[in-house]
């Protein structure tokens, strides 16, 4: 599929944390719009996609003279407190074209020279193992969070056609354990799961996020209702797990093979 790309310079580059973000203090894209186009991306209800009147996923804005920018809005927002950033909000900063522009390396690049106190990573993308030499430099004050919202390829393929597989997702943090950098694994949105996900995640990762659209698409799931998402489920005779209740069931699993302590839902499992 081709995609529109265009290259913009930003005004600013790091955005207040705020709602389901508010533990941190800061958010921060390097692009804006995302081609991993998730049929359930909350996103695609917000203003950066509803006011741009192109379908979510088919457009990519790469933003310009990040790194410099960025050094400048660090230090500024270094000097007057504890700065915790989650990148990225609104769009994976390792989707596709960051192979290419390399949009997010050259933030790390910067926030290693400028360390924040404390930086998450949330990606679905394998790509991020290329960065892991930067990633080990950042050291404690950085976690990647992988989402990995099954087990099942065949419902990843259904729900997300364009994102990467899981398998490579497992892989990646394989590679992101041996390497020494925390990460946790985010089910989020939980997706129909079997009972052998919570033991293929268990020699991976010590941490697991748990999360759905009721918690936390930021508006109690009213923004994926406006979505086609419950057309997808029941394409599969899987609506059962389209259901404020259904994150138990995961939950429930994952709690026979991982500590309580290990295992966070919504929020929490996002904070810094
Ligand atoms: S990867 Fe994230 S930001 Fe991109 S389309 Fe999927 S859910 Fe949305």
């Amino acid at each position: 599929m081709n995609h529109e790309v265009l290259y913009k310079t930003p005004k600013t580059l790091l955005n207040k944390g705020t709602g389901f973000l508010n533990g941190y203090s800061h958010t921060l894209n390097p692009y804006t719009g995302c081609t991993f186009a998730c049929s359930y991306c909350y996103v695609r209800q917000m203003p950066v996609s509803l006011f741009r009147k192109q379908e979510w996923g088919s457009w990519v804005d790469v933003k310009l003279e990040s790194s410099d920018i960025l050094l400048k809005e660090l230090q500024r927002a270094k000097s007057k407190g504890p700065v915790t950033i989650f990148m990225s909000s609104s769009t994976d900063p390792y989707q596709p074209i960051e192979a290419k522009e390399e949009v997010t390396r050259a933030l790390l690049e910067t926030m290693v020279s400028e360390p924040p106190d404390f930086l998450l990573v949330q990606t679905r993308s394998p790509l991020v193992r290329r960065d892991i030499d930067l990633l080990q430099q950042l050291g404690e004050h950085v976690r990647v969070s992988m989402t990995v919202e099954t087990d099942r390829d065949d419902i990843r393929k259904h729900f997300t056609p364009s994102a990467p597989p899981i398998q490579a997702r497992l892989k990646t943090l394989e590679l992101l354990r041996d390497a020494g950098i925390p990460a946790q694994a985010a089910i989020a949105p939980v997706l129909p799961s079997t009972e052998d996900f919570p033991h293929l995640l268990r020699p991976l990762v010590h941490r697991v996020c748990i999360d759905d659209y009721f918690m936390g698409d930021g508006s109690g799931g009213k923004r994926t209702k406006r979505l086609p998402v419950q057309a997808l489920y029941e394409e599969l005779g899987e609506e059962q797990w389209y259901n404020p209740a259904s994150y138990k069931v995961v939950y429930d699993r994952f709690s026979k093979v991982f500590p309580k302590e290990q295992l966070f839902v919504s929020q929490k499992g996002f904070e810094p």
